[in-house]
């Protein structure tokens, strides 16, 4: 069997996790498989590399970052070989050139296009566990390029994909994927499955527990994944395509509290202002999210939606640049403390009622809703940030999802 596992940062943040880790890799090793491990940067190694260059440049070019920031991942894996090395195992490190991994040019947030097998191949055939960095790669001008934080994950799932690994494991600090963040809902309960899209909402509403786009590119290939802890031996989450069990009503309860509202009030009422106004930001790269117009009035409307808090400043700036000429409007708002909470659940589609049932949770706990939006398996309602953990409880219980 040819098994990939990929261990995050907290997984090998010293000496004793490096050497813990490889002990869970030879054991499958000397079952007779053949074993791909992909290693993030050691603990929190990326932000510490972050905050010295930002400390020598604060304009630090995103070329620059992404040779500095790899130098994380090379480091775990040449410190992995070596204790595998050290008890007795033939391992061998590779990074992204050595393999090769190649992407998207965009430094910082890279699309992996392609990977060569054979060096892999040929390593795993001579009987070595193969150690391979995770999110980086290198792109055509033979730079090295990051994935995005967390981009070991699709490190990962894109090698399982190219080798057609029998098994990809994602090992992290926690046990599983949960029915909530048990730090902030502590009846939260493992779930034993979850389905790729269910997975999907819940990585992109801030879960956290994988990055999205590996669960994309699993999705895609078809690629089943188990989440599970490094730190013991319980069964992780399995995340596929279709789970077995009765589809739950709700999964899970996710927050996102990296969130701010930006309303644009008194717009002109006529066609192509919403585009205008989306068309700019979009140019700017900055994503947007539950987005809200309101009815227009006196031949004036009001347009809010979120984005990212770190995306706010240049948001604002990006339209207060254009409400002089195309995006005449009255004023511009913003609120900083607002958070996302969502519901996902794949037996939602089926179900009438659910959103009424958050709502109805919501509205037990004092809790105001600010605006809402939707997909087939997700309800989300933007919330003061102060009350989330409230929130967060009182949907959860109401959808009996505690043990
Ligand atoms: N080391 C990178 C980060 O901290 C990639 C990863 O951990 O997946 O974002
Ligand atoms: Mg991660």
């Amino acid at each position: 069997m040819l098994i990939v596992k990929k261990f995050g940062g907290t997984s090998v943040a010293d000496k004793e996790r490096i050497f813990n880790v490889a002990r869970r890799c030879i054991e499958d090793y000397k079952a007779g498989n053949e074993v791909v491990v992909v290693l993030s940067a050691m603990g929190k190694q990326t932000d510490v590399l972050l905050d010295m260059a930002v400390e020598i440049n604060p304009k630090a070019s995103r070329r620059e970052l992404d040779m500095l920031l790899t130098t994380g991942e090379q480091t775990s894996v040449a410190l992995m070989a070596l204790a595998m090395d050290s008890l007795g195992v033939p391992a061998i490190s590779l990074n992204a050139f050595q393999v090769a991994m190649h992407t998207s040019t965009v430094y910082g947030n890279a699309r992996l296009k392609r990977i060569d097998t054979e060096r892999i191949k040929n390593e795993l055939a001579n009987r070595k566990i193969v150690v391979i960095t995770g999110f980086q790669g290198i792109n055509k001008y033979d730079d090295y390029t990051t994935l995005g934080r967390g981009g070991s994950d699709t490190t990962a799932v894109a090698l399982a994909a190219a080798l057609h690994a029998d098994k990809c494991e994602i090992y992290t600090d926690v046990d599983g994927v949960f029915t909530a963040d048990p730090r902030i809902v502590p009846s939260a309960r493992k779930l034993p499955e979850i389905t790729y899209d269910e997975m999907l909402e819940l990585a992109s509403l801030g879960a956290g527990v994988l990055h999205n786009r590996s669960v994309e590119m699993a999705k895609k290939y078809g690629v089943q994944l188990v989440v599970r802890s490094s730190l013991n031996t319980t069964e992780g989450t399995v995340v596929k395509e279709e789970v077995k069990m009765e589809k739950m009503l709700v999964s899970g309860v996710a927050c996102d509290k990296n969130t701010a509202r930006i309303a644009v009030i008194g717009l002109e009422d006529q066609p192509g202002v919403a585009f205008k106004l989306f068309h700019h930001l979009a140019n700017h790269n900055i994503n947007v999210d539950i987005i809200l117009q309101s009815v227009g009035r006196d031949g004036t409307k009001d347009i809010s939606f979120t984005v990212a808090k770190d995306s706010l400043e240049e948001a604002v700036a990006t339209i207060e640049r254009h409400r002089a000429t195309s995006l005449k409007c009255q004023k511009v708002d913003i609120e900083k403390n607002v958070a996302k909470v969502s519901i996902v659940g794949a037996g939602m589609m089926s179900n009438a009622g659910v959103a009424a049932k958050m709502f109805e949770a919501l509205y037990d706990v004092g809790v105001n809703i600010k605006q809402i939006s939707t997909s087939e398996i997700r309800v989300t309602v933007l919330i003061d940030e102060t009350q989330v953990e409230r929130a967060m409880n009182a949907i959860h219980e109401a959808f009996s999802l505690a043990e």
